[in-house]
């Protein structure tokens, strides 16, 4: 089994942070990530609001930067799913692609599209149904399409899928947005949106590509359905946590509760970025708690060390 003084399991851009500063303190750093490095941000065509680029920059080259920073101090890094973590003396990490011991793990595995639950909705992934309309807006020119959700998320799709689409449909279960009020009344004033109000998505129809919903206005109880070539699900997060249930205090919603130093109720176990309670789910704020993670392990090695 391969030791390492800490192992961090997710590479957005807590991880990614997290294992820079673990790498430049000296401390043997190990990144177990399943897929490309940069986490959500990769889908994100332009971010505005990372500080020091002015005129935005894509999250995926910002994920390849940060990754690049990284490495260069010494993290090192492997492609494989994790497992499970297990805790004894020290912490075992157990993956597709072999076992990892460590005395400090920092998890930043980050948080999942929530899935509708449909009929439709896993056979038309990819041929209509979208989970980010910035990855796939562009297909959409002059097509129809629906947004589900009524968040910062669902509205923020809408009101860029206008850029692509002919008319978006925002379908929400309540009459009322949850979006922040700058979000509202930009999607309220924009010709191309109209809003399906009280509703929720039965199926999703279509023989190849997505080409109707079928819906149900929770009120009244009234079946239709909508003829759309595409439906964005915007409808919030999951965080990655289900493997840490057993050995980690998690709120309701399943995220890792941690204290203002990352620690989570284990010892030698630090969270950061989207999967724990209260993150602010932006890039800065995930760059910041992985710093502080770092911080922390390297405090709690030196610590049990002595
Ligand atoms: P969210 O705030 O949790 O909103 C989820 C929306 O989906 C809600 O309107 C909810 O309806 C609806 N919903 C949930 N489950 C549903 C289901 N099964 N069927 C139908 N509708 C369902 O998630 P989010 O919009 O992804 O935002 C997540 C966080 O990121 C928030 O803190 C948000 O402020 C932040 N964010 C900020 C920006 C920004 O530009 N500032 C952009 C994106 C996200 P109800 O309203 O009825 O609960």
């Amino acid at each position: 089994m391969s030791k390492y003084e800490v192992i961090i399991i997710g590479g957005g851009p807590a991880g990614l942070t997290a294992g820079l500063y673990a790498s430049r303190a000296g401390l043997k750093s190990l990144l177990v990530d399943r897929g490309a490095l940069g986490g959500q941000m990769v889908n994100a065509r332009l971010v505005e609001n990372y500080p020091g680029f002015p005129e935005g920059i894509a999250g995926s080259e910002l994920g390849l930067l940060m990754h690049q920073q990284a490495v260069r101090y010494g993290l090192e890094v492997v492609t494989a799913e994790v497992t499970g973590i297990t805790q004894g003396q020290s912490c075992s990490v157990t993956t597709t692609e072999g076992n990892f011991e460590a005395a400090a793990i920092i998890i930043a595995a980050g948080s999942e599209y929530h899935k509708l639950g449909v009929a439709g909705e896993e056979r038309l992934s990819g041929r209509g149904v979208s989970y980010c309309a910035t990855c796939d807006g562009f297909f959409f020119r002059d097509r129809e399409v629906a947004v589900v959700g009524g968040g910062d998320t669902a509205v923020t799709d809408a009101l860029e899928l206008t850029q692509h689409a002919s008319k978006v449909y925002v379908i929400h279960r309540r009459d009322q947005l949850r979006a922040g009020q700058v979000l509202q009344e930009r999607a309220f004033a924009h010709p191309k949106l109209e809003f399906v109000w009280d509703t929720v998505v039965e199926e999703v129809l279509g023989d190849k590509v997505v080409e109707r919903l079928k819906l149900r206005n929770v009120k009244t109880g009234q079946q239709f359905d909508l003829r759309v070539n595409g439906v964005f699900v915007a409808i919030g997060l999951m965080p990655n946590s289900h493997l840490f249930f057993n050995i980690l205090e998690l709120d309701d919603a399943g995220y890792i509760v941690t204290d203002d130093a990352m620690a989570t109720s284990a010892p030698g176990i630090f969270a950061a970025g989207d999967i724990r309670r209260n993150s602010a789910r932006q890039i800065a704020a995930a760059v910041g708690d992985g710093v502080t993670a770092a911080m922390s392990a390297f405090k709690y090695l030196q610590e049990t060390r002595e």
